[in-house]
């Protein structure tokens, strides 16, 4: 497709159905994947897994398109160099180590014997696996083994990185770790990631744009700068004169909802910061607290007001 000279979307899911016999993954679904890390989240059978699988390629649709820059992985095979992949599943071979692996990896995507011991040992240093990488994956721990699996994902240097519920089975220390390792993933290699979760946290901290799957449809999907500005509100606390402050501030036409001491103005506007000073003003109150405060992205699934 022609995005008038514009670079195409990296992902792009137009209409995009997948039925298998009678159970429908996915029920033409449309939606746009762009730089930067995107958090693909919904609880499980909600059509994750098979959106990856079509974008790979793996899969055919059963109807509508999945496109990889403007073109589908099935038509143009080559547009699945582009892309890397982490499954959800154990995947690894146990006998072999992790320097032994990623060398292979890096040589079947098309790298040169000399060039791919680079890049295997540069890519397993940046997942923290130094010294151990000359061990067999099969002594590896879940976290080390997530970590192997992440690291053949990227070996080739891809534009996107799919993962695959990559905190499965991790405790939360080893959650955490992984979670910094995606968002360094996208920030220090430049590899764009959509990280597949059940899980709200999982995309909380590392994603910049969000996709919501429930039952095969979209629920939501937008920038998280975005989904949390527009749940900005303003909080106001005085010291005394609580009752003056509020008929100043309803004077002065700024609405807001009071809780004792403290006074909350929704969806607030650069000039209320002046009216709120105004207004304490006017009142003689003294402020003790000014401060903007957002919703992040658990409350307003919690609340519902996305
Ligand atoms: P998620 O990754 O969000 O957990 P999936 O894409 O794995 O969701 O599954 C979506 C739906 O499709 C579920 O109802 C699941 O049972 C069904 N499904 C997935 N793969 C197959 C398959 N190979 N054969 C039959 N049904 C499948």
């Amino acid at each position: 497709m022609l995005y008038n000279g514009r670079m195409p979307p990296l992902l792009e899911a137009r209409g995009l159905t997948k039925r298998y016999g009678s159970t429908v993954a996915l029920d033409s679904v449309n939606f746009q994947v762009n730089e930067g890390v995107t958090g693909l989240l919904g609880p499980n059978g909600a059509g994750k897994s098979t959106a990856i699988k079509l974008f790979l390629g793996l899969i055919a649709p059963t109807g509508g398109s999945a496109e990889v820059l403007g073109k589908t992985t099935y038509d143009d095979p080559d547009s699945r160099a582009q892309l890397g992949y982490m499954p959800e599943h154990e995947c690894l071979p146990s006998s072999v180590t992790a320097a032994e692996f990623l060398m292979y990896m890096a040589q079947v995507s098309g790298i040169p014997p000399s060039q791919a011991r680079t890049r295997a040992a540069d890519v397993l240093r940046h997942v923290g696996l130094d010294e151990e990488r000359y061990r067999s994956i099969g002594e590896y721990s879940t976290g080390m083994k997530q970590r192997v699996k992440l690291a053949q994902a990227i070996v080739h240097d891809p534009v996107l990185v799919f993962l695959d519920e990559p905190t499965a089975g991790l405790d939360p220390d080893g959650r955490q770790e992984m979670l910094s390792l995606v968002e360094r993933t996208a920030r220090t290699f430049g590899i764009s990631v959509v990280l597949s979760t059940h899980l709200m946290g999982d995309v909380e901290r590392t994603a910049d744009s969000i996709i919501v799957l429930e039952s095969g449809a979209v629920a939501r999907s937008g920038e998280v700068a975005k989904l949390t500005e527009e749940t900005e509100t303003l909080h106001v606390e005085v010291a005394d004169r609580r009752d003056e402050f509020a008929a100043a501030l309803a004077a002065r036409g700024v609405q807001a909802e009071s809780r004792g001491d403290l006074f909350i103005i929704q969806g607030a506007r650069e000039d209320d910061y002046d009216r709120v000073r105004d207004a304490a003003v006017d009142a003689g109150a003294r402020l003790r607290r000014l401060s903007l405060e957002r919703l992040n992205l658990t409350d307003i699934f919690r609340a519902g007001a996305a």
